[in-house]
């Protein structure tokens, strides 16, 4: 059994070999001056580049430093989960790899847990993304959740966020769902605050998503409110696909023997 640590640091990274010592150099400038005991976890989601390489370097010379490597690029959501399984700490932060969040915001984060709060979301309120491709789907995208969920935040895809660590256990993750999280805990019964953090424009490398992500957030969205709403009693939904079916098929049985 891994002894516990008060926070975990858990990014993902893909292909970024122009951001991995920068933001260990900021992380660990934050993490050395808040006198807690720490851990990062970065989860090399099988980068091509020489992010693995990097990464190797940075965690022999710290030891609060540990490194999963994934054979092969499984996504963001599915390092995020390997990275919640991994981490012993009592609060999970989870950040971006490409310097978009500024890991100076996680004190603010880490005082909300301490009032009280089980999960805190950061809000990019000035995004540094492009509009069209970005901040308008976004903008619908987080209309559309808020209302389907019942949860209100200004921003669900910031990955800037705290967990106290039982709220992460309880949360398994795939598809884009790693954005539902704040949804899925309200179901049970958590606390959710929201903080305003930094957003800084991505300088090195590129961005591995493009608009069709929208389409993708919106599908699992139809599965979270499955889970939300209907995981037990599923009949309701299901069963009134088979009553619609049955009676349609009633009524055309019928219509085919007055004929
Ligand atoms: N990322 C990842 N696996 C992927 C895609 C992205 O680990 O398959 C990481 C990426 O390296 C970055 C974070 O997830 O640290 C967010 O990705 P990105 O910056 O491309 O998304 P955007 O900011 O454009 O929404
Ligand atoms: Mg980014």
């Amino acid at each position: 059994m891994k002894a516990t640590v008060n926070v975990s640091i858990v990014v993902p990274l893909y292909n970024e070999e122009g951001n991995a010592e920068e933001l260990y150099r900021e992380l660990n400038s934050v993490l050395a001056g808040l006198h807690l005991s720490y851990e990062i976890v970065f989860i090399n989601d099988g980068s091509t580049d020489r992010t693995g390489e990097l990464l190797k370097e940075i965690s022999s010379g710290d030891p609060h430093v540990v490194v999963i490597n994934f054979r092969r690029n499984f996504g963001q959501t599915a390092a995020m989960s390997a990275g919640f399984d991994y981490s012993c700490g009592e609060v999970i932060v989870t950040m971006d790899g490409d310097l978009q969040n500024d890991p100076a915001d996680i004190p603010k984060l880490l005082d909300k847990i301490s009032e009280g709060n089980d999960v805190v979301a950061g809000w990019r309120f000035q995004r540094r993304d492009p509009f069209l491709s970005r901040r308008l789907p976004s903008m619908i995208a987080n209309r559309i959740i808020s209302w389907i969920t019942g949860v209100k935040l200004h921003d669900y895809g910031c990955t800037l966020k705290a967990f106290r660590k039982d709220v992460a256990e309880n949360i398994r993750l795939y598809g884009e769902m790693h954005r539902f999280i704040p949804a899925i805990a309200s179901a049970v019964g958590i606390s959710i605050a929201e903080v305003r953090v930094n957003h800084r424009a991505r300088r090195h490398g590129t961005s591995k998503y493009g608009i069709s992500r929208t389409f993708r957030v919106i599908l699992d969205l139809i599965t979270v409110k499955f889970l939300l709403s209907y995981s037990n009693r599923p009949i309701h939904v299901f069963g009134l696909i088979g009553l619609v079916s049955l009676g349609m098929g009633a009524l055309i049985s019928f219509i085919l023997i007055l004929q």
